[in-house]
């Protein structure tokens, strides 16, 4: 068997799996008592419980499931639009599934930002009322002694003042310019900017919203690049905020322009593309556009024009592997990216809104 059809193989037990997947969640559904399920598959009783809730999710996520049934995404993937959609009432879980019809063409993370944004525009108050619950409830900083005299110092945040310490330590540590390791400089940056003798350099962080979210006309979510969507009310809080950087997007959701008085074509431009692309734009991958290079889809050697419609993040693995020809990329007009591998196997990807549409 040559290597294509290997792979080929590889897809249909994958298939085949989440099929079955499917098949025996409609069964435990009928069986309907964690014990005896978790005595029956020798599982803990926690996942014998998971899969009950998972089973009883099949009627309430009706296009996922059936994803699921066509082979179409994995287990975890409809798990994780199920936990994500656990707190909703049976009306909006179905208008949160009925959004993700793309869903087979998406990584666990891109799926799992999807989601969010939607969870957030069918139940704008149900998401900040939770969001408040969670930093009451869950905040922490915690303390671990770890060998060889190292100590794990761990913090769970709100996602947003999160993101802007982590931009900020990751600009100090790209300011210095020693043979320090990496992970070395940033918990030096970090360490100096504890204890009071921090260095001054300013990170902007993007917070996208469209106008009429931030005037109060409508719910949608905003987004925050490295976070991914907010609910509107923190998004027009933030947008208060004079540190931020703000993106208006036009009546399909994308971004007009970058908030910036300076006007410095080709640095304006790869910002502008950077908040337009938001990721890496290697199919499934979220490294943020920040940490990437902006480059040609079609390579200016070629006659590739340096304007938006030709160019992309990428970030250092996937730019590696498209500069030395391993893997193919083209980007069409509309944004829609086609990925192709050294099998031949061609991956699209399509551009996604960041804001709602107008409606027509
Ligand atoms: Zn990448």
């Amino acid at each position: 068997m040559g290597k294509v059809e290997i792979a080929r193989a590889v897809l249909a037990a994958e298939v085949a799996k989440r099929t079955l997947d499917h098949a025996q969640l409609r069964l435990i559904a009928e069986l309907d008592d964690p014990h005896e399920l978790a005595l029956l598959l020798r599982i803990p009783l926690g996942a014998a419980r998971r899969k009950l809730d998972q089973a009883a999710a099949l009627d309430r996520l009706p296009v996922v499931a059936g994803l699921l049934r066509d082979g179409l995404v994995d287990l975890d993937r409809f798990e994780v639009v199920r936990k994500r959609t656990e707190n909703l009432d049976a009306e909006q879980a179905r208008a949160v599934d009925a959004g993700l019809t793309g869903a087979a063409e998406w990584t666990t993370q891109e799926l799992k930002a999807e989601t969010d944004r939607l969870v957030c525009l069918v139940d704008p108050e149900g998401a900040q009322r939770r969001h408040v619950r969670a930093v009451r409830k869950s905040s922490q900083v915690g303390y671990r002694s770890m060998p060889d005299g190292m100590a794990l110092l761990t913090a769970y945040l709100d996602a947003v003042p999160a993101r802007v310490i982590f931009d900020q330590i990751t600009a100090d540590a790209e300011s210095l310019d020693d043979d320090r390791s990496w992970g070395e400089k940033q918990a030096d940056v970090f360490i100096d900017r504890m204890l009071g003798s921090g260095r001054p350099v300013t990170v902007h962080t993007d917070l996208t919203i469209s106008a009429k979210t931030l005037i109060g006309l409508t719910e949608e979510p905003g987004y925050i690049s490295g976070v991914g969507p907010v609910e509107a009310a923190t998004a027009r809080e933030i947008a208060a905020q004079g540190d931020w950087r703000k993106v208006l997007v036009d009546e399909v959701g994308m971004p007009v322009g970058v908030g910036r008085k300076r006007y410095r074509p080709p640095e304006a431009l790869k910002e502008f593309v950077r908040v337009r692309d938001r990721v890496c734009q290697a199919p499934g991958c979220m490294r943020p556009a920040a940490r990437c290079e902006i480059d040609h889809a079609r390579g200016f050697a070629s006659g590739g024009v340096t304007e938006a419609r030709n160019l992309g993040p990428f970030c250092e693995v996937h730019h590696y592997v498209k500069t030395i020809g391993l893997y193919r990329f083209t980007r069409e007009l509309d944004g829609t990216r086609h990925w192709t591998t050294p099998l031949g196997f061609v991956y699209t990807t399509r551009p996604k809104p960041i804001a709602e549409p107008d409606p027509p």
